[in-house]
């Protein structure tokens, strides 16, 4: 009998190949959890592929009691309540890098639209007027751009920004050695970087020592000509303090796409702040990145079902403990 597996949430067709052409795989594609055929074929399911519209709660699990494996195709585990599935002994697998380079490009596009204001220009030329003088921009050419976290991500953006003629400097202290050399000397203390970056664009998971890591008192270290970007998560740049800083023209400009709380609230101070562009966590929104991270997490469920390595799951260590094996 071939492992039934579900997708859901539109996850990528293209991207299921691994497991469509495999024999050894029914796979079952539902657009919508709330589709009753879904709740229906989970009674038999073996995997579960979603994005991020389907809750994976507690309920959710109890009606797929042959369940061994969730696929999230994305990065965020947020809407997998992961107790509840390592409780079960079902195991969580994401794809971290599928949207790597669509994340690094979105950074670029905010880069260069917070230096050419082209969102400003575009407001301003619709609205009738053809200003010229008021938008003077700055070239990226022979500025500093500051990297916090060079993963996956922070290391393409800072790819494509030697390749604009910048100097890259890197805030990373989780590197192993052999990064450090390869870095090396371009490596700097957090203080160092914010005080001399043009750009500071971040890169980094949201976790007690990142939350807050842009905030009143780095802003006020920041040169008055730079901009911040964030393409990680919400919460690593306080977004009062961020407004402020832009009200006051203490720095020059920002470009988000991530949030706090999302969607963005109508309340946000960020809305009304100057020279920040604002898109709607768009970081993975390409059609490559969700043939991407369909691959990369398909290709996970298939390795976890037919030879039973979950070494991949976010969750591996509770799903071994709950089966009592370590
Ligand atoms: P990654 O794990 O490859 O890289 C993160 C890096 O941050 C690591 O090298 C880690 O050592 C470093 N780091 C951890 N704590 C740090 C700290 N306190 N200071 C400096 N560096 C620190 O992750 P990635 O794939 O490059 O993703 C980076 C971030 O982007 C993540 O938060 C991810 O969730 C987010 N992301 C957002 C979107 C989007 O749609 N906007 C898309 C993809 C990823």
């Amino acid at each position: 009998m071939p492992f039934r597996v579900l997708a859901t949430d539109r996850v990528s067709k293209k991207g299921l190949a691994p497991l469509r052409e495999d024999d050894r795989f029914d796979v079952v594609l539902i657009k919508d959890s709330s589709d009753p055929e879904f709740a229906s074929g989970l009674k038999t399911a073996a995997g579960l592929i979603v994005r991020s519209a389907t809750r994976v709660d507690s309920s959710l699990l109890d009606g797929a009691p042959d369940l061994k494996v969730v696929g999230r195709a994305g990065v965020g585990v947020d809407n997998i309540d992961m107790a509840a599935a390592s409780e079960r002994g079902v195991a969580v697998m994401n794809a971290p890098s599928g949207n790597t380079i669509s994340a690094a490009e979105l950074t670029m596009a905010l880069m260069l639209a917070v230096a050419r204001r082209v969102t400003v220009a575009d407001r301003s030329i619709r609205q009738g007027r053809w200003e010229r003088s008021s938008l003077l921009g700055v070239e990226l050419r022979g500025k500093t751009l500051g990297v916090i976290g060079e993963g996956r991500i922070g290391w393409e953006v800072a790819q494509r920004c030697r390749a604009f003629g910048m100097d890259v400097i890197v805030y990373e202290p989780y590197l192993t050695a052999e990064r450090v050399d390869e870095l090396h000397p371009k490596l700097v203390p957090l203080d160092r970087l914010i005080e001399r970056a043009d750009v500071i664009t971040l890169h980094v998971p949201l976790n007690a020592e990142t939350r807050g890591l842009i905030g009143e008192g780095t802003l006020e270290r920041m040169k008055k000509g730079a901009f911040v970007l964030n393409v990680s998560r919400g919460g690593v740049v306080d977004e009062a303090a961020l407004a402020r800083a832009l009200n006051e023209g203490r720095i020059a400009g920002a470009g988000l796409d991530v949030y706090e709380h999302e969607p963005l609230s109508p309340d946000s101070p960020l809305l009304d702040a100057p020279n920040l562009v604002l898109t709607p966590h768009l970081g993975a929104s390409t059609k490559e990145a969700q043939i991407q991270v369909a691959l990369e997490v398909a290709g996970k469920v298939r390795t976890a079902l037919a030879q039973g390595d979950l070494s991949s799951a976010v969750n591996a260590s509770d799903v071994a403990n709950a089966a009592g094996l370590s």
